[in-house]
């Protein structure tokens, strides 16, 4: 998706949503004064949820008017959840829907130093004429789940500090980190704050802003002996207009790197350790009435987008990190984690509207893959087998969705059929769809069904192979499935149906002759009538076997006998679903 290199590229301005009608009146103003510039060709503002219109309006207009090559701006301060994740996962929607549809990814607009005038120029005018010197000022930021956001914030405190005058200028957020408005307001009378101005650090009105002023409001009534006011917000104006502008050259010119020293999905940060290399996560900003990812659930649709903030911070881990998560990097940037569209390898990636089809592993919560992992952190929908590490489904967010697939009726097909439909389903509606199966999902697991079952939808997938039962139910039980110099194959079987069924695929007479190692799963009801077949073609009656019960789970049972034994054994000792039976010489190594 190179966009033309043309100056004139069209630019789409992508908001998130907000409850505010007025921040949405500040951005269609600021749109309309970017249009007024006319530096580009083409200007349309979007948001990908809450606020009309919405991105795929934006970019159906657009795309009408015959472009087909742009500029996204996340029109964003710091790179966080919506700018890694949420924008570049609507955007990749887009791609789906308008095919030859590309763009460029924009930075993030902070910091930078047009902002901070625009901060310096709203606290000058809430000081009406009083000094900078005896004024202290509280730099109220968002908040973010994303450390690396955080510290923005702290940043572009510093820099207004510097060099203006102000007795000092702290940072504090309105949600999700620390410290919060009362915070910081408290931290500055302890230093001896007499005059206090609280500057927002948002672009336009909202339902966070709001409450900055109220808190502050408070505040203020608790020390009537402070002077404390709240300056105006950045809002509509030519010097936003102008690094809106900005940042497209810079887009164009393809050179939008981002720090990703400092980002917790790259780098084991303290404290955050378990973001690295996870797709960003939905950002969750509990509080957060615009948002809220886990408060909606997976059956709230905003304009068709399923995903509330879209709060996906998927280490896509949507974090390309996150899904769709180009890190802010622009097309090209060879950031190394995530997808980017153009059909290189992602790791740990998941797109709204995909399916994937993830191995579980043989039962216990951490038998999973780390992949695996990953994207169920990601998912908005979980469709998760009996068999599957059901452990997990507790751990996961609130607002995520589990499907028991083991409450789906059973029949002859019916199952599966329903399970397909519900997959194919949520993923049109544009939801993150994880297929919890147990073990590998290729291994007698009808994983490959399901994946056809998709394509015919045209519902993309993923596969994330697992840790099958037939290799790791005889580890647990301490045997080996090969071993130098007493086994050298294995053979994988399915005992669902018994030997002489017209149905069968498996040549039982010639598992008779072999001498290695043969596992059996599903095959709790069959397993006297297999042992007897293969001991009449040739295997030794006194080969050794062995059944594992539950392997992996506190419940495992494991038994041994002789093969000509093992279904009276399976009998006296009740072995009940799931287990695997093992036959060969690598048994007596256990
Ligand atoms: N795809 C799965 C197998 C599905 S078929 C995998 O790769 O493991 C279901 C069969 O798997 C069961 O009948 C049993 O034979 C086996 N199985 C799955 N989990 C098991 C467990 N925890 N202990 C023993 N056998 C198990």
């Amino acid at each position: 998706m190179t966009p033309t290199r043309d100056a004139r590229t069209p630019l789409l301005i992508v908001g998130h949503g907000t409850r505010s009608a007025a921040g949405v009146a500040q951005f269609a103003a600021l749109v309309e004064r970017i249009r007024h510039r006319d530096a580009v060709a083409d200007v349309e503002g979007g948001f990908i949820e809450l606020s009309r219109p919405p991105l795929t309006d934006a970019v159906g207009a657009l795309v009408d008017r015959g472009h087909r090559r742009l500029v996204a701006l996340p029109l964003v301060l710091a790179a966080a959840g919506h700018g890694k994740g949420d924008i570049p996962a609507a955007l990749a929607r887009e791609k789906q829907r308008f095919p030859g549809f590309g763009y460029a990814y924009g930075r993030p607009l902070g910091p930078h130093p047009l902002l901070h005038d625009a901060l310096a120029q709203r606290i000058d005018a809430v000081l009406a004429g009083a000094d900078r010197a005896g004024t202290w000022v509280a730099l109220i930021g968002r908040g973010s789940t994303d450390p690396d956001a955080n510290a923005e914030v702290a940043k572009v405190a510093r820099l207004l500090w510097e060099g203006r005058g102000y007795a000092g200028v702290e940072p504090g957020f309105v949600s999700l980190a620390e410290p919060s408005v009362p915070a910081v307001l408290d931290r500055l009378r302890r230093l001896g704050a007499r005059r206090i101005v609280v500057a927002p650090y948002f672009l336009f009105a909202g339902v966070l802003p709001d409450r900055i002023v109220a808190q502050t409001a408070g505040f203020a009534a608790a020390y009537p002996d402070l002077d404390v006011r709240v300056a105006d917000l950045i809002g509509d104006c030519d010097a936003l207009a102008d690094l809106v502008l900005q940042r497209h050259a810079e887009a164009l010119r393809g050179d939008i790197r981002m720090n990703c020293d400092t980002c917790a999905y790259r780098v084991a940060l303290p404290g955050f350790v378990d973001k690295v290399g996870r797709p960003q996560t939905p950002h969750d900003h509990p509080d957060d009435p615009v948002g809220g990812h886990h408060g909606h659930g997976p059956d709230h649709d905003h304009h068709g987008h399923q995903h509330g903030h879209g709060h996906q911070h998927d280490h896509g881990h949507q974090h390309g990190h996150g899904p769709d998560h180009q890190h802010g990097h622009g097309p090209g940037d060879g950031h190394g984690h995530g997808q980017d569209g153009r059909g290189r390898h992602r790791v740990g990636g998941l797109r709204p509207g995909q399916v994937a089809i993830v191995g579980g592993g043989p039962g216990p919560d951490d038998l999973i893959t780390v992949r695996g992992r990953a994207l169920l952190d990601a998912a908005d929908v979980v469709v998760a087998d009996r068999l599957a590490p059901r452990g997990l489904l507790a751990g996961l967010h609130p607002g995520v969705l589990v499907v028991d697939a083991a409450k789906v009726p059973r029949g002859p097909s019916m199952g599966q059929d329903a399970i397909n439909d519900a997959l194919v389903a949520h993923a049109r509606a544009g939801r993150r769809v994880v297929r919890l199966k147990g073990g590998d999902p290729y291994v007698f697991g009808r994983g490959h069904e399901e994946v056809q079952a998709c394509a015919a939808a045209g519902v993309e997938t993923v596969v994330v192979p697992g840790v099958s039962s037939a290799v790791a139910a005889p580890a647990l039980a301490g045997v080996p499935v090969t071993h130098r110099g007493v086994a050298h194959d294995v053979t994988v079987v399915s005992g669902h149906l018994p030997p002489g069924d017209p149905g069968s695929l498996v040549d039982w007479t010639a598992l008779g002759r072999a001498r290695g190692t043969l596992v059996l799963l599903m095959a709790v009801d069959t397993i006297s009538k297999i042992a007897a077949v293969l001991v009449e073609h040739g295997r030794a009656p006194d080969t050794p076997a062995l059944v594992v019960q539950d392997a992996g789970h506190p419940t495992q049972r494991t038994l041994t006998s002789r093969l000509d034994e093992l279904g009276a054994l399976a009998v006296r000792a009740d072995i009940r679903p799931p287990a695997v039976f093992v036959v060969g010489p690598v048994v007596a190594l256990g």
